[in-house]
């Protein structure tokens, strides 16, 4: 694997990939891998004739009181494990590549951006959509993957793409779980064992909710006040949000349909932890 910190070293590998006639397949990531990252590089490696991921950790998408300093950072490990999965180049530019004195230039998704996430991490989207258009621009991937996980990010970055006319396709996959149900995340390497146990009640109030649904609950109310009930229940968590939106636009649905997401925050003492799952009714 070639490792490659140079905006204009990059786009020349680019260059030779593309006179070659090969597809090139991107994965964005902000690094300490685990299974979730694993699945979209695997499918990248499958689909696509070269694979790039990329390890950046952005700071234009941290809050001034967020843990921008404190994210992990295991770069000789993630080396190791990009090496295994047969990945062909990992671009990790440093934070000066990116942003050079003077960057003036950033990328809004307005409406999408404010909502769910958006409320609570003022600027955030607008920090993930210009490190990403970036990325598409340095890379010019064919495909792009992205996990399900972050499913507001996946639903901004694709309106962006058909907004600003890119031709990448972006492909969404589904969240990997570990086997009690808590979705990976690298900023669960925060939480202690009594937090990691206490973690669980977001993918329990989501199973819970999905529960319901199958019996022929559609009010999104009664499953609000459901899911309330469960990470009331546990003293360590502190709900951010609870929505259920519309897929397409998330837009607040009162009665779930096709396509619904049900998605939260939730901080277990000071770690803010999100979950989601889609609802698909056959009717
Ligand atoms: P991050 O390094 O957290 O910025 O994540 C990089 C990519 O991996 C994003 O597209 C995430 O949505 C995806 N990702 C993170 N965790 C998971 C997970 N548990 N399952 C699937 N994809 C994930």
């Amino acid at each position: 694997m070639k490792i490659i910190a140079a905006i204009k070293d990059m786009r020349s590998v680019v260059r030779d990939l593309r006179s070659q006639g090969k597809t090139i397949g991107l994965v964005p990531t902000m690094g300490c891998l685990h299974e979730g990252h694993l699945s979209l590089i695997r499918e990248s490696v499958k689909k696509a004739d070269s694979t790039v991921v990329s390890i950046f950790i952005n700071p234009t998408q941290f809050g001034p009181a967020e843990d921008f300093k404190e994210y992990p950072r295991e770069m000789r490990q993630d080396i190791g494990i990009l090496e295994k999965e047969g990945v062909d180049y990992l671009f990790a530019p440093e934070a000066e590549e990116m942003y050079p004195e003077g960057y003036k230039t950033y990328v809004e998704v307005s409406d999408f951006q404010d909502r769910l996430c958006g409320r609570s991490r003022p600027g955030h989207f607008r920090g993930v959509c210009t490190v990403v258009l970036k990325l598409f621009n340095i890379v010019d991937p064919d495909i792009s993957f992205f996990g399900q996980k972050d499913a507001q990010q996946a639903i901004v970055l694709e309106k962006m793409v058909q907004d600003l006319d890119l031709e990448v396709k972006i492909e969404v996959l589904p969240i990997i779980r570990e086997e009690d149900g808590l979705a990976l995340s690298s900023r669960n390497t925060y939480l202690s064992p009594e937090e990691r146990k206490a973690a669980l009640v977001l993918s329990k109030s989501l199973n819970a909710a999905q529960g319901m649904i199958e019996k022929g609950e559609r009010d999104s109310e009664s499953l609000i006040r459901r899911m309330k009930e469960i990470l009331n229940g546990e003293p360590l968590a502190k709900i951010d949000y609870i929505e259920i939106v519309d897929i397409d636009n998330l837009n607040p649905l009162t009665k779930i349909e096709n396509k619904t997401l049900i998605a939260l925050a939730v901080f277990i003492k000071k770690v803010r932890l999100i979950d989601n799952v889609i609802i698909h009714i056959k009717e």
